[in-house]
């Protein structure tokens, strides 16, 4: 190996058209087709074949071709409106400022292992990321005063080849920053940021790099430098690559380094969210900054939990990262000193009793104010997964909330359908897509309009896929007819469905061929033809993912299914958009209740195509019977085969009854019933499904409520946060005295409903005051030994009899039906969060 440093040449950019540079550097550019447009007109050829890389394309275009544009009146009257929406969007007033004027200024910190852009940055791997990049431009869209901080990976997640066998290869490429929207992150004073990190052994040295989009930024760290040694530039070479020795590692980086990065830019957050556990030791090093500054660690950790939001994205086991204690304790042990704890408290932070291993979802809870997973269905699975934390409280007061995902609704949907909502709904939808408002509006669009449009739509989806399927036939050096018969495949008449999502074995894409002769008979009818399109990714590691893929691309070779079962490769967000505007049917089977959320649904919908999903992830909250198709029950099984058995048989129903049926009753040229769907699905789950919403509702929920109880809980030198931890341990010293000694209730008469139950309840706190707990009636129905759908009401004291011995009096109101209610008391602090802050309750025994 040699040394040479490179630089890079641009070509001039005329004058007249010089804030394309700037345009190339603003992911705002991704979301606004006029924009994209720009740079197709420079060189369409190019355009694509750098996979729309705007800081790319100026690189690589001809002088001629600028100087072309620069002369050309149509070009610069589009590019004099883009640059003065560019501008008017970079200024507007927004929600956010409207809502929370006394916010202004307060950063929230956004840290996430992925973010997914645009194609042009592909440091993402699936949802997780799709929806961190969509989190930040709602952010941006609604004036959220959000940083992102992540990291930038040498070789991204991974390109995806199919070879002549049908098996994925996966290939790493080595980015080159200097060709891509990333710019590195300067001081004041013009240098590049560069931050130490301590791993065991040596310091490992980041490299600072910052994305714009619209008008909040992420910043993005790189070890790849030459102050590293070669081992560790590879520590941010590939996403989810490496060993657990990488991943732990990364995640420092992440997590540790992203704090020290913000610090050293003069960026202190008011809040901090942190994406997914990948980024928990965020929490770590706050806890250290805090402790080194000589607060106690006690109350340090309140102060850090005040101002942190954690948001957990699946419920399968391997995305929950957890370490070995004696990895842990190589990689931390200098932190010991540094936070005053011996090794098993600092263990406890992030202690899994379970696995007896430090879990970084548990980390991220325990340091978290709020916790929220992202569906509702979701929050209840994840309640059910963590319950085992919160022993003595029923699993549905688990403190763990939903906010359902959405989609950034500008960045997905077609600029050709974007054009007709447009001329119906008028533009003001734009600015405020979540207001279901306007969207009524979409009964006035024609039905045939929108059927042309979707037509003409699925027919450029279907060059799309025969061009990137030529490509891979040549690359894999196919025979010439081979390659010339993909011009055949795939007919634009038939109705054609779309598959598409990470290999993951819960997702269960092959489950459309568990019966291959019912398909065989529903793919081979001539008079209503059926065609499906599948794309995805399965992890390098992931042997059972990657057979999934042979298996579909082999049955993609046999007849009757060839040139109708099609496989694409590399599935990104460009495949991604093509599929989700151009096929009819989006279809989606993951193993209930396996799906967190599922995003690409949303995509599908908001472009009116239909859905035909497994009632899991977000779909319960969108289906109305009329907006798409509901395959399965909303139920666990006893074995996943008989669970797979009912779910094949009912998709084939639903296909077969309904779906095919629906698409082919065309009458004056057009599926009226379906275009009815199409116009439900758009109006009911764009509104409601969009970023917008979901990062409004993070803001108002979360975010604004973090922000000021971080300042309450630091303010006057940590003295609300000193006093909530001296409450706690006061509390967890003396809670073990704590018991419901008797309840009388009247019970010798029929009650009617809506009368109310009186009870008197005698109670021991020893030591503690009753201002510090609530002792209260908890009711609801009977379900399998416990109370479901439970309610509380108060009990008031009423006086004392003993030391520490006190009645209290109350009632609540009787429901109709079998009815179940106890005694319990729990810990009351008017500083928590949530109601459980502190996971204690003790429950009457028998009366
Ligand atoms: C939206 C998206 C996903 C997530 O889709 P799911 O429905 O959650 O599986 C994954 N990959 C890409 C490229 C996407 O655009």
């Amino acid at each position: 190996m040699y040394f040479f440093r490179t630089v890079t040449v641009s070509p001039q950019l005329p004058e007249r058209i010089s804030r394309l540079k700037e345009l190339s550097y603003n992911f705002w550019f991704s979301w606004q087709p006029k924009a994209l447009e720009l740079f197709e007109r420079i060189n369409r050829d190019k355009w694509q074949e750098l996979n729309h890389n705007p800081v790319k394309l100026l690189l690589e275009v001809s002088p001629d071709d600028l100087a072309r544009m620069a002369g050309d009146q149509e070009y610069l009257n589009l590019y004099d409106q883009v640059m003065a929406e560019l501008d008017q969007y970079m200024n507007n007033q927004t929600w956010f400022a409207e809502q929370y004027p006394d916010l202004a200024g307060k950063t929230i910190a956004y840290f996430s292992a992925e973010f997914g852009l645009h194609e042009s940055l592909p440091i993402y791997s699936g949802g997780l990321g799709v929806l961190a990049g969509d989190h930040c431009k709602a952010a941006s869209d609604i004036g959220l005063p959000l940083v992102g901080v992540g990291i930038l990976y040498k070789q991204g997640y991974f390109t995806q080849y199919i070879n002549r066998e049908g098996w994925q290869e996966a290939h790493y490429p080595f980015q080159k920053y200097n060709e891509m929207p990333v710019r590195p992150a300067l001081t004041e004073d013009g240098r590049e940021v560069i931050i130490p990190v301590d791993l065991p052994g040596r310091v490992v040295y980041l490299k600072v790099w910052q994305v714009q989009i619209g008008r909040i930024k992420v910043y993005l760290l790189d070890a790849d430098i030459t102050l590293n040694s070669d081992h560790d530039r590879g520590l941010t070479a590939q996403l989810y690559g490496g060993d657990r020795e990488t991943r732990i590692s990364q995640e420092i980086l992440l997590g540790i380094g992203g704090v020290k990065a913000l610090r050293y830019m003069g960026i202190n957050p008011a809040a901090w969210h942190i994406n997914e556990g990948h980024a928990a030791f965020l929490c770590i090093e706050r806890l250290r900054e805090l402790v080194q500054a000589g607060v106690p660690l006690a109350t340090a950790k309140e102060a850090v939990r005040a101002s942190t939001i954690f948001t957990t994205h699946t419920p399968v086991p391997a995305g929950h990262d957890t370490f070995d204690p004696d990895r842990v304790h190589r990689y931390f042990n200098h932190y010991y000193g540094l936070l005053g704890v011996d090794r098993d408290s600092f263990m406890n932070l992030g202690w899994d009793p379970k696995s007896h291993s430090f879990n970084m979802t548990i980390l991220a809870m325990n340091l978290s104010a709020y916790c929220n997973g992202v569906s509702q269905l979701h929050g209840n699975v994840t309640r059910k997964m963590f319950h085992y934390l919160f022993d003595p409280i029923p699993v549905e007061e688990v403190p763990v909330f939903s906010v359902t995902n959405g989609i950034h609704i500008l960045t997905w949907m077609s600029r050709e359908l974007r054009e007709l909502l447009n001329s119906y709904l008028g533009t003001a939808w734009h600015g405020n897509i979540s207001n279901p408002e306007p969207w009524h509006a979409i009964g006035n669009i024609p039905d045939r309009e929108l059927w042309g449009l979707h037509k003409s739509l699925k027919k450029k989806t279907i060059n799309f896929v025969r061009s990137i399927l030529q490509k891979q036939k040549t690359r894999n050096q196919e025979a010439a007819e081979n390659i010339a018969e993909v011009a055949e495949y795939l007919n634009p008449e038939a109705l054609t469905i779309g598959f598409a999502r990470r290999f993951a074995t819960y997702k269960r894409a092959t489950l459309l061929f568990r019966d291959k002769e019912r398909l065989a008979r529903i793919f081979s009818d001539p008079e209503r033809p059926v065609q499906i399109i599948f794309a995805g990714k399965a992890h390098p590691a992931d042997r059972a993912g990657q057979e999934l893929i042979k298996y579909i691309y082999d049955i993609s070779q046999e007849e009757p299914f060839k040139g109708k079962i099609i496989f694409i490769e590399n599935y990104d967000m460009n495949v991604a958009r093509h599929l989700v505007q151009g096929v009819d049917v989006w279809l989606n089977t993951p193993r209930w209740p396996m799906e967190a959320s599922g995003t690409s649904g949303m995509k599908a919908a908001v472009n009116g195509v239909i859905n035909c999903s497994v009632l899991d992830g977000w779909w319960p909250e969108a289906y109305n019977g009329e907006n798409g198709w509901a395959v399965g029950r909303e139920t666990g099984y006893r074995t996943e085969d008989d669970q797979d058995r009912d779910d094949a048989f009912h998709l084939y129903s639903v296909l077969e009854d309904q779906i095919i049926p629906a698409y082919y009753n065309q009458t004056d040229g057009y599926p009226k019933e379906w275009v009815d769907r199409m116009k439900n699905s758009i109006k009911t789950i764009t509104p409601q499904f969009s970023t917008e919403r979901m990062v409004k509702e993070y803001t108002d929920r979360f975010y604004s409520q973090a922000v000021r109880r971080g300042e309450e809980f630091t303010a006057n030198n940590f003295q609300v946060a000193s006093q909530v931890q001296d409450y706690k341990r006061f509390i967890k010293d003396n809670w073990h005295h704590v018991t419901v000694k008797s309840v009388e209730v009247e019970s010798d008469r029929e009650f009617k409903a809506g009368e109310d139950m009186q009870l008197t309840a005698t109670v021991y706190l020893g030591p503690i005051p009753p201002h510090d707990v609530a002792v209260e009636v908890v009711h609801g129905c009977e379900g399998d030994h416990t109370l479901v759908g439970i309610k509380t009401s108060p009990l008031t004291v009423e006086g004392q009899s003993e030391e520490g011995v006190y009645r209290y009096k109350g009632g609540f109101t009787l429901e109709q039906g079998t009815c179940g209610f106890t005694v319990r008391i729990r810990p009351n602090n008017p500083k928590f969060a949530t109601k459980f802050e502190l996971p204690l309750a003790s429950w009457a025994a028998n009366f």
